[in-house]
């Protein structure tokens, strides 16, 4: 984030806080970096779970960044961003016939299959819709590096389908109205060096070539993943992967078909958080600051509503956010007087768990003073308790070349409903797709 204080003061004062600001060159410098640092002729894919504000999302998607989508709402925020829906991914262990039948009504024709009954079922919408489909099957590796903190693989998850299970029953994967045109595997996530990165696509790399010898496809595109790590709410910046090119195109080379060669599949990767992450700035409004017991306590106008609702979900880390003060006209309060200021920083919700950090370090926070949480791009204001206790969402504000260039409120607001026609999610009630289906052929 490179807006200066005295802009972001401005912005706070002219939009409120909480307020979330993404500095739109930030996102397109990662973009750069993550692009510079995998192979040439790799797709990368920018994953809206991270952040679907549509400027940022717009922004990324012209600096070449392709979709990752797993709901219609994301999807449709794409396609108004501007993606082509052609080369978007449509991603989940749970799409609904409704869902497959709106996104191909709305052009995506490749989507990542995580089981036989997943496939059958977009096999049967693209049949309906009259339109082909293609799929890469996500795979769950059957081990995972040591020390790898939260996996999503190698153990069990609902995610993908096991390498042994599709070296087992390699009959399953097979459905009429979709072509399975590759492989996808997601795993660590978070990693910022080129090391253990390394050791997951390896992971991966293996993991593809297992199933491949069962399932001999004609293998188009191979996404890896990724798990590009940053710095979340607290001070720093996005890290740097020396060397990773070159070990990748090495690790490639064992791909089926050689993939990255000319003539050979394409390499995907996909990120969120290290593409967003770095642009984007949180500004709290200081509205209390108390001693109980013996404790100081900096009480902020947002809380998890806004910032780390999911860290039960270790989505996020446990919230402990490192807000820098920014300097302002308000005198400053008690804890210049502390050692180092400590206090709890707490959120208004009528919660005791609306801590945004038990231990900050926040010398002379005052009411009306402002902190500013940096490195919240990614896994900010969507991934918070947005409807907990019923407050506004914040503002969120694009700045680009100096200037803002979009500012926007996500509403959530009850709307009166009649009786649904149809399945909860929209589907149709006719035939099913299952994987016993799949399997009698
Ligand atoms: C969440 C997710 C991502 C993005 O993860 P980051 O850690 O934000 O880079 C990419 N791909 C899939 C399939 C995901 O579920």
């Amino acid at each position: 984030m490179n807006v200066p204080a005295r802009t972001l003061r401005r912005l706070a004062a002219e939009y409120g806080t909480p307020l979330y600001v993404y500095d739109l060159d930030v996102a397109r410098a990662a973009h750069a970096e993550l692009a510079g640092s995998v192979p040439a002729g790799s797709h990368l894919f920018y994953s809206l779970k991270a952040n679907p504000f549509p400027p940022l999302v717009g922004a990324l998607l012209d600096a070449g960044a392709r979709a990752e989508v797993c709901s219609r709402g994301e999807l449709d925020t794409a396609l108004a961003a501007g993606a082509d829906a052609r080369s978007c991914l449509y991603t989940g262990p749970a799409k609904t016939e409704g869902e497959l039948a709106h996104a191909l009504s709305r052009g995506v024709r490749l989507f990542s299959v995580d089981s036989p009954t997943d496939l059958a079922r977009l096999g049967l919408c693209a049949r309906r819709a009259g339109v082909p489909a293609k799929a890469i099957l996500r795979l769950n590796p059957s081990a995972y590096p040591r020390g790898a903190g939260l996996a999503m693989g190698g153990a069990p998850s609902q995610f993908g389908a096991d390498v042994a299970w599709v070296r087992d029953r390699p009959g399953q994967f097979r459905a009429d109205g979709v072509e399975l045109a590759g492989y996808h595997v997601y795993v660590g996530t978070n990693i910022d060096d080129t090391d253990r990165l390394m050791d997951w696509f390896e992971l991966a790399v293996d993991a593809v070539r297992q199933a491949q010898e069962a399932l001999r496809l004609r293998v188009e595109i191979v996404d890896l993943g990724g798990g590009f790590g940053h710095p979340y709410a607290r001070p720093g910046t996005r890290p740097a992967w020396p060397g990773l090119d070159e070990r990748l195109a090495g690790l490639l080379a064992r791909l089926p078909g050689a993939a990255a060669s000319p003539g050979g599949p394409v390499v995907a990767f996909e990120s969120g958080r290290y593409l967003a992450g770095g642009c984007g700035t949180l500004l709290l409004g200081v509205q209390d600051v108390k001693r109980s017991k013996d404790t100081r306590f900096v009480i902020a106008d947002g809380g998890v509503n806004v910032l780390g609702g999911m860290q039960g979900l270790r989505r996020v880390p446990p919230i402990m956010a490192e807000p820098l003060p920014l300097p302002s006209a308000v005198p400053a309060g008690d804890g210049a007087r502390d050692r180092d200021g400590e206090a709890v920083l707490a959120g208004p919700l009528c919660t005791a768990l609306d801590l945004l950090n038990q231990r900050a370090r926040l010398p002379g926070a005052a009411p009306g003073g402002l902190l500013a949480v940096p490195n919240v791009g990614a896994y900010g204001l969507t991934a918070a308790l947005v409807a907990f206790l019923g407050r506004d969402a914040p503002a969120e504000v694009a700045v680009d070349a100096g200037g803002v260039r979009a500012a926007l409120r996500l509403e959530t607001a009850y709307r009166p409903l009649s009786a649904a026609p149809h399945g909860v999610n929209g589907d149709s009630t006719g035939e099913r797709a299952t994987g016993e289906r799949a399997e009698t052929r």
